[in-house]
């Protein structure tokens, strides 16, 4: 017979429900079960292969300088592909270079003759590395927020550069090119840069969930097993099967574990939404491992990457993939044809030689992060809330909350 209480039981096996599977496990209580879904861990964060292309769920990042992330993994095994530090950026039919000239002096002379904002913007980010590089991520988290845009503004940078890089570089990260996203955000994201790199697992970034969910005794984790609704201590799945446990950890989105904890009030919180297609292509265009940006403010492209050019894993060989991101849910009738229509501005007539290999829309991506939001009500044990809408949107942010939430379950199982 299958046991059916359990100390905790944790619904969810994304980064969050993972981490604070692990830190349990650390810590040495073992008596858990992570119930998940669907086929796999890693929840908003997987890697499909088809026809020996690694295809991610959308353009994500790991940036390398994530401090808590980066202990709970093994950085060395995942392999980790650096992105250049800066991007390109398409402006009227061209492309600039828009580097860290901290770490690519090479690039200064180009740097300081781009379009890409004037000498003031180029020592304004100077300026922020260095306070931000001396201020610690809690202190980010405590500090007054309002919109990126007005921290931008008010940190004196011009409308030209806001335009042209922060608006599609952060338009990537926030998903929204209005920049309302919190300013802790903001900083916190710019500290990460600075401190490190973008990085791509080679194999991908579903070997980030993989690498956690590979640490934790398979008959700890249910796939295929989705949470239909909770009753006191009991679990109820969709298997028709019912668990009970003394503590429920709900490692969920913000709107499901809503709906699992009604009387709890969790606020609505609107999710970011993106759009990412992906060609295959003889020759990479790009050339190297760099992001190129839309700094027209005008077309639905908003960034494009080589991600074969970064790890040769991505693609089979003598091909190259590459990826493209547009913020929202574009209507796909004619999708394709239009996306490359904008790309021959970028990069002339190769791109009707590119095969469209995949359109992955991704309606929940981020769940919105405005300033000033109200703090979150917290659950009485035997519950407790886990996943990245409590700290940052970010993998990091993912990983932080899954550790807190097992700190809390420990201390109430001890009592
Ligand atoms: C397109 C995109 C781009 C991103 N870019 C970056 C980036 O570049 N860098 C970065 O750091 N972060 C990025 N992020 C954010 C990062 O991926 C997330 O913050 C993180 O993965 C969230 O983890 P989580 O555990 O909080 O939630 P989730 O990953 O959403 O995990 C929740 C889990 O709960 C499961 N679940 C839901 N309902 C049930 C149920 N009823 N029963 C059982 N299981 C259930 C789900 O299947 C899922 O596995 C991006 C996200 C997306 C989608």
């Amino acid at each position: 017979m299958s046991q059916n209480h359990y100390s905790t039981i944790i619904i969810g096996a994304g980064l969050s429900g993972l981490a604070c599977a692990l830190e349990l496990q650390n810590q040495e209580h073992s008596d858990f079960l992570v119930l998940e879904q669907s086929d796999k861990p890693g929840g908003r964060i997987r890697t499909e292969e088809v026809d020996g292309y690694l295809l991610d769920e959308g353009f994500q990042v790991f940036l390398d300088s994530y401090p808590t992330a980066g202990q709970l993994l093994d950085l060395p095994a995942l392999n980790l592909k650096k992105f250049e530090p800066g991007a390109l950026v398409h402006l009227n039919g061209h492309l600039y270079r828009a580097m860290d000239v901290f770490r690519r002096p090479q690039h200064i002379v180009s740097g300081l003759l781009s379009p890409i904002g004037n000498i003031f913007d180029k020592l304004q980010i100077a300026s922020l590395r260095k306070a931000l590089k001396k201020t610690t991520i809690e202190t980010i988290t405590q500090r007054k927020e309002h919109t990126t845009k007005e921290h931008l503004r008010q940190s004196g940078f011009s409308e030209r550069i806001i335009d042209t890089f922060f608006k599609s570089f952060y338009g990537g990260i926030f998903l929204e090119r209005e920049l309302q996203t919190s300013s802790r955000m903001f900083e916190f994201t710019f500290k990460m840069f600075t401190e490190g790199s973008a990085t791509l697992p080679a194999r991908g970034m579903g070997q980030i969930p993989q690498q956690l969910a590979e640490q934790l005794p398979p008959a700890h984790i249910r796939y295929h097993t989705a949470v239909e609704f909770i009753e006191g201590q009991s679990v109820y799945l969709s298997t028709g099967e019912t668990f009970t446990a003394d503590q429920i950890v709900f490692a969920t989105p913000i709107n499901i574990t809503r709906s699992f904890l009604p009387s709890l009030r969790l606020p609505e919180r609107p999710w970011r939404s993106v759009t990412n297609l992906y060609f295959s292509a003889d020759y990479s265009p790009l050339g190297e491992p760099i992001i190129a940006l839309n700094g027209d403010n005008q077309g639905l492209i908003n960034n494009v990457a080589v991600l074969s050019d970064l790890s040769p894993h991505y693609a089979p060989e003598g091909k190259s993939l590459i990826s493209i991101s547009l913020l929202g849910l574009p209507n796909q009738e004619g999708l394709t044809d239009e996306i490359r229509k904008e790309l021959r501005s970028w990069f002339g007539a190769q791109v009707d030689k590119w095969q469209h290999l995949a359109t992955k829309a991704i309606p929940k991506a981020l769940p919105e992060h405005l300033p000033d939001a109200a703090p979150l009500p917290e659950p009485e044990p035997p519950y407790f809330l886990c996943g990245d809408y409590l700290e940052s949107t970010s993998i990091e942010g993912a990983i932080i909350s899954g550790q807190k939430s097992a700190k809390k379950v420990l201390a109430h199982a001890k009592n």
